[in-house]
């Protein structure tokens, strides 16, 4: 079952789109990177977000690097719950997600410019 809901069998597809957890990181991840909240409907539409924001082709690679990353800290929240009981909060992942994303856009990407308070409200 369901690491985080307990309801429904634990697959990808549940964990990472259809779990209430899941479906309320996105809607503040969606606030923070100013899009309207998405129809996520497999793990494949979370990987492709970026082909469907209508965002400039520098912004939708940003988020093209946001989703993956997004995806990885749930799938750590889920293997901390596991197997050291800790409870995940949206406020601490969805902080987590955008501390990682800056890093690693500003440091892997090309965006040696990008700012600390950049990463506040998704300005890339
Ligand atoms: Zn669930």
């Amino acid at each position: 079952m369901c690491t985080f809901c307990g309801e429904v069998e634990e697959i990808v597809e549940h964990v990472m789109v259809s779990c209430g957890l899941a479906q309320y990181m996105w809607s503040v991840l969606a606030q923070w990177c100013k899009m309207p909240t998405p129809f996520l409907f497999s793990f494949r539409d979370v990987l492709e977000l970026h082909k469907f924001s209508r965002f400039e082709k520098e912004k939708a690679d940003v988020l093209h690097a946001v989703c993956p990353i997004a995806a990885w800290c749930l799938w750590k929240k889920r293997n901390a719950l596991v197997y050291k009981g800790i409870p995940t909060y949206v406020a601490g992942l969805v902080e987590e997600i955008k501390v990682l994303s800056f890093l690693w856009i500003k440091h892997r990407g090309r965006k040696r410019g990008l700012t600390w308070d950049d990463r506040r409200g998704f300005n890339v």
